[in-house]
């Protein structure tokens, strides 16, 4: 079975503070280290997971990015995935979420792919779009918020996360699955996994591969805008009780006043 997870570099959230370009209205890149999306490393687990379960299969991982791009994917390898495709192309710059969808589309239809992996939303952008923006291209089922997946029968069955607890959802094969961030422990790359990545196939994709047209992605392509950009407003510092033996009557008070009470 052929499984492909797609996975997005972001923006180092331990390093990075995010600085917006006045005049691009973008992320400002220079200088900033890309990692692979934390929540997209659980995803790439529950691939690997699947793929031990099933035998006789592979696991593809999949980045639309800049050229920087390659290091996340060198961990995904590393992690256990089998091979690796980056898109990259400087028409790619400030594409939407549609865009992304239709450029990773292309790649995963080329590739014949049985079982497509994202998470439900990533943690810079988090529109949550790509996903069923690649099903819709596709024309595939979509099983979202799963937090337990198997394969019986040319189908996949999904435990779908609810409020209550859980669903079972199922769809024939080919189909997408996102999954609910947090349900699969993520796997530590060893040394020995590593080495082998570097051993592992890696390709790189540009729009002329995919026959995509450069109008319909990047900036020519973005269906949104950004029109102003501001910073958030400073936050009034809260009231700082300090228990000299009548705070509980304090916050009481001020719950009153609030008129919470
Ligand atoms: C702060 C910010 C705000 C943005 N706001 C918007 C907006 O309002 N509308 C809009 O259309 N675009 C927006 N974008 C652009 C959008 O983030 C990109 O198009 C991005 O590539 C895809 O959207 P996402 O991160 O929201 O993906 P989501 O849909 O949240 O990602 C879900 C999953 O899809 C897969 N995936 C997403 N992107 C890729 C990728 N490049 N390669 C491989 N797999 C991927 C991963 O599995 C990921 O976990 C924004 C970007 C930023 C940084």
């Amino acid at each position: 079975m052929k499984i492909f997870v797609c996975i997005k570099q972001v923006p180092d959230p331990n390093t990075t503070v995010s600085k917006l370009d006045p005049a691009t209205k973008r992320l400002v890149r220079t200088g900033v280290s890309l990692v692979l999306d934390p929540g997209d490393e659980s995803t790439i687990s529950a691939a690997i997971k699947l793929r031990d379960t099933l035998g006789n299969s592979e696991v593809v991982a999949v980045s639309m990015g800049p050229e920087k791009a390659q290091e996340g994917m060198r961990r995904a390898l590393a992690m256990g995935a089998d091979r690796a495709i980056l898109v990259t192309d400087p028409a790619l710059a400030g594409s939407d979420a549609i865009s992304t969808a239709r450029v990773l589309a292309a790649v995963l239809k080329k590739e014949s792919a049985d079982l497509i992996f994202c998470s439900t939303e990533s943690t810079d952008g988090y529109t949550g779009m790509v996903p069923g923006g690649i099903a819709e291209f596709l024309n595939l089922p979509q099983l979202t918020f799963a937090r337990e997946i198997k394969v019986e029968s040319s189908k996949a069955v999904i435990k779908r996360v609810t409020p209550t607890g859980y669903k079972t959802v199922e769809a024939a094969l080919p189909a997408l699955v996102t999954i609910a961030s947090g349900s699969f422990e993520a796997i530590y790359p060893t040394m020995k996994g590593i080495m082998g990545a570097k051993k592992k196939s890696f390709s790189q994709l540009k729009l002329a591969d995919l026959a995509i047209d450069a109008a319909q992605v990047g900036e020519a392509g973005a269906r949104e805008r950004v029109l102003t950009i501001g910073s958030a407003e400073a936050r009034a510092a809260g009231q700082i009780v300090k228990d000299d033996g009548n705070a509980a009557q304090h916050i009481a008070d001020f719950l009153q006043k609030q008129k919470l009470i």
